[in-house]
């Protein structure tokens, strides 16, 4: 068979397999399992030892065990409920297996008299014999049973025999693919290939063998092949040809003369590489990444700017409304005289359908709003840049669609603060080119970070009183109680009710339902100093910008990641003060907990602590990448096999730079591809 057959069983629906219908397929599809190939990566987490069998005299009760008896004759009572019962026998003693709720029809065909068969179940011990329960693994055949049975997790509904009756149908089909590495990189993994590596990986005596070669093959397979994906989408990204931007940078700046800072080295170069880009011939799909507080915002508004200078249209799209309204500000303050609108999911329809007209006829310069300026009815005159603001919960296929709808003419800048190491960042981003700000601007104080018990509630607010007294403003935030009900705000109203007690006239409160007009005039009065206080769910937690504010108060921390911590935190220490983090808890922390904010108190440097919640909590979870539907990798960790993610890069460098096509790679992408976005390659 060719690769090409050979494959598709992989990538074939479960109900091709024997025993798999409808109701277990479907059972499956609730767990994410579409395909064959989709099982292959539930691994086994620990086996039933089933393989050495043991004389009756030896049985130990409470066990799972084996034995090979002869079952000689059977009790069948009269009376309803009363069990079944077969006595066995073996050279060495007695045992009864038991049946409740059978048919004498059914026993006698599973434990026909004077026929030897191999039984496995636990024992237990009644009267004064050993017994065992509903026996479910009985066979004449001793070698469908004396082996080691795996246990998955299994999937409610499938019982554990069903289960590992579908896997061994599947290993044992599984079709000899025809080898995609090198010899040279085949040589790093013992030259295991890929069948041998997935029946290693399903041998109970491996079960948590990550640093095994087979492992390790496996893992590398899903590297390269994303980066391959990645590599693909540039490649093509970077073929189409687009009308160059022509940039007097006069303009620029000029407004760079009228800011009250100076950019930092970083925000230069950043800014130089995003003009590059735009002035080029080719379309630009580029990621700004810094950490919270680096001074991103500017950066991408100049080239916002210039573009809008070079007679294009430019789209600013951010995750919430809020931060859309605030890039809105910003914006208003430093260029005098764009045309610039806002656009919410929530505005007027009449409103709506003005900007509508308006940016068909090309008489707005710059719109701001949520992902609502990306939908169909919404057509642009001539838009020539689309930025993106912290936005990591895009996939790859997002992305792409969204750069598509631009048109050729239209570049892609993506901003995004989540502090990542270098390695998911590739894996996550690995499709676009990347602009880093490091250095934060250096007019900045660090954050004094504090933990308090909530008992002690009173200590902050004689904090907070003093502070306010001292002119400064305070976030408080506390958390959904239920994160699957983002409209559950109770605890950020009862504390509003609390602390305008206190504060009388000082305090605002903020949630995913205050009403947008609503919404924007809190911000604007919490912006110009008249609320001191300002108590909110998590929205703030992305982007917001309030140089003002030098408190954030959070609490029921232990509800939050370290590098959500981090992003909240990140809301403070903007301006020329002190700031401080209160993180407060409703009971004395365990250990871990405490290790954990040590790392918090200790650094504020958003890759530092990325990368050590990713070690606590497994990169999966951090920052609701999983939530998020972004491929994660079945095998694959960014942290454990950050050697192989080094390897794939070269190899794919290489191959770009030696332009070594790769169709060779075809069906190691074909199968890895959760995306679905390399179907034109093949
Ligand atoms: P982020 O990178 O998190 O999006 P922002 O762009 O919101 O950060 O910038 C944070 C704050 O820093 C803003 O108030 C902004 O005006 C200010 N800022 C940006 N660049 C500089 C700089 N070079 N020097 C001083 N302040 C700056
Ligand atoms: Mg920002």
């Amino acid at each position: 068979m060719d690769n090409n057959n050979t494959y598709n069983f992989l990538l074939s629906d479960l109900k091709n397999l024997k025993g798999v219908g409808i109701k277990t397929s479907n059972l499956l599809k609730k767990k994410k399992i579409f395909s064959i190939f989709d099982l292959l990566w539930k691994l086994p987490r620990t086996f039933t030892d089933r393989s050495i069998s043991t004389k009756i005299k030896d049985l130990k009760i409470g066990e799972i065990q084996t034995i090979t008896v002869l079952p000689y004759k059977y009790n069948f009572p009269r009376i309803k409920n009363l069990p079944n019962i077969v006595n066995c026998r073996d050279e060495t003693g007695q045992i009864n297996c038991i049946f409740f709720n059978s048919f004498e029809g059914y026993v006698k065909k599973i434990l026909p008299l004077e026929k030897e068969i191999t039984i496995s179940g636990k024992v237990s011990f009644f009267r004064n014999k050993y017994q065992i329960t509903n026996p479910k693994y009985l066979s004449e055949d001793a070698s469908i049973i004396k082996y080691k049975h795996n246990k998955y997790s299994l999937t409610e509904g499938i019982s554990e025999k069903v289960y590992n009756n579908i896997i061994k149908q599947i290993l044992k089909n599984l079709p000899n693919l025809k080898e995609w590495h090198d010899p040279k990189i085949m040589s790093k993994f013992d030259n295991v290939s890929w069948n041998n590596a997935i029946l290693k990986l399903h041998d109970p005596e491996n079960i948590g063998k990550y640093n095994s070669n087979f492992y390790k093959r496996l893992a590398y397979d899903e590297i390269l092949s994303s980066f391959l994906v990645h590599s693909d989408i540039r490649k093509k990204i970077k073929k189409i040809k687009k009308k160059r931007k022509i940039f007097n940078l006069r303009y620029q700046n000029k407004i760079l003369s009228n800011l009250d800072f100076n950019l930092t080295k970083d925000q230069y170069k950043t800014l130089n590489e995003i003009n590059n880009d735009l002035m080029s011939n080719q379309k630009m799909f580029r990621l700004l990444q810094g950490d919270v507080g680096s001074g991103k915002t500017i950066v991408a508004l100049l080239a916002a700017y210039n573009t809008v200078k070079a007679g294009f249209q430019v789209a600013v799209m951010a995750p919430t409304d809020i931060l859309a309204r605030q890039h809105y500000a910003t914006a208003k303050k430093i260029f005098a005289n764009l045309k610039m609108k806002i656009l919410s999911s929530k505005s007027e329809s009449s409103e709506k359908r003005i900007i509508k007209n308006q940016l068909s006829e090309n008489k707005i310069d710059i719109i701001f709003g949520t992902h609502s300026i990306f939908q169909k009815k919404i057509i642009f005159k001539n838009l020539g840049l689309i930025i993106i603001d912290e936005q990591h919960k895009f996939g790859v296929n997002q992305r792409k669609k969204l750069s598509d709808k631009g048109g050729n003419n239209c570049d892609v800048l993506l901003m995004s603060a989540t502090p990542i190491p270098r390695t998911l960042t590739m894996t996550i981003y690995g499709d676009m080119d990347l602009s880093i700000i490091k250095q934060k601007p250096n007019n900045r104080k660090e954050v004094k970070t504090y933990t308090k018990i909530e008992s002690k509630i009173s200590e902050v607010i004689q904090f907070v009183k003093k502070e306010i007294k001292d002119g400064n403003q305070i976030f408080w935030v506390c958390p959904l109680i239920d994160e699957s009900n983002k409209l559950d705000h109770s605890s950020a109203i009862k504390k509003y009710d609390f602390l305008k007690k206190i504060f009388p006239n000082k305090v605002a409160l903020l949630h995913g339902k205050t009403e947008i007009d609503k919404k924007e005039s809190i911000l604007n009065k919490f912006l110009s100093n008249k609320y001191k206080i300002l108590v909110s769910t998590t929205i703030i937690e992305v982007g917001i910008d309030f140089p003002n504010a030098n408190v954030i108060i959070i609490e029921n921390a232990n509800k939050f990641g370290l590098s959500q911590l981090h992003q909240l935190r990140g809301r403070v220490g903007r301006g020329k003060k002190q700031s401080s983090c209160i993180l407060m808890f409703k009971s004395t922390l365990t250990d871990n907990a405490k290790k954990r904010l040590q790392i918090l108190k200790k650094t504020t440097d958003g890759f530092e602590i990325s990368e050590e919640d990713m070690k606590i909590r497994g990169f999966g979870d951090i920052l609701g990448f999983k939530q998020s539907g972004i491929k994660i990798f079945k095998l694959a960790d960014p942290i454990l096999n950050n050697d192989l993610f080094e390897i794939a890069e070269n190899q794919v460098r290489n191959m770009e730079i030696n332009n070594i096509d790769i169709k060779k790679y075809k069906v190691l992408m074909k199968l890895y591809d959760q995306a679905d976005v390399i179907n034109d390659i093949v």
